[in-house]
């Protein structure tokens, strides 16, 4: 099994970012890997609360209410790994939509929220947006966070 893996520490929120999608997608390769297909909820007979494979296989088994609650069920098959997978594409193409520009002697700016009129220091809203999704992974730093 691959643990999310705790980071080194890194200054640059979009190293940061790119290295938590990295970790994230590792992880939902590995699920995927060890099912098939979708991940389904399901309410069974006699109260039992399941999410499944496309093969019927137990991802969760949710019938013991004391330390698996009939609503983690839902919640766990909206984690599949694919669509876990599908949110790590979407971050990674918010970034590449965003570029860091950088040039010598002048802070950095983001090349698609910048124009000739108006220069947006890096990490620009977006690149910060896309943080919040991992800010609680280890080595997010408040800095990062939206601004008002
Ligand atoms: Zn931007």
């Amino acid at each position: 099994m691959t643990a999310l893996t705790t980071p080194e520490p890194v200054d640059d929120l979009l190293l940061w970012l790119r290295e938590r999608i990295a970790a994230r997608r590792a992880l939902a390769e590995d699920a995927k890997g060890r099912c098939t297909g979708e991940w389904t909820f399901r309410d069974t007979a006699g109260g039992r609360h399941k999410v499944v494979d496309d093969l019927g296989y137990t991802i969760s088994d949710t019938d013991d209410v004391d330390t698996n609650p009939w609503w983690t069920g839902p919640h766990i098959a909206a984690n599949d790994p694919r669509a876990v997978l599908d949110l790590c594409d979407a971050h990674s193409l918010l970034l590449d939509l965003h570029p860091q520009v950088t040039a010598a002697g002048m802070l950095d700016w983001c090349g698609e929220c910048s124009d000739q009129e108006k220069s947006v220091s890096y990490p620009c809203p977006t690149t910060r947006a896309v943080g919040v999704a991992y800010r609680r992974d280890p080595g997010y730093r408040e800095e990062w966070a939206p601004r008002d």
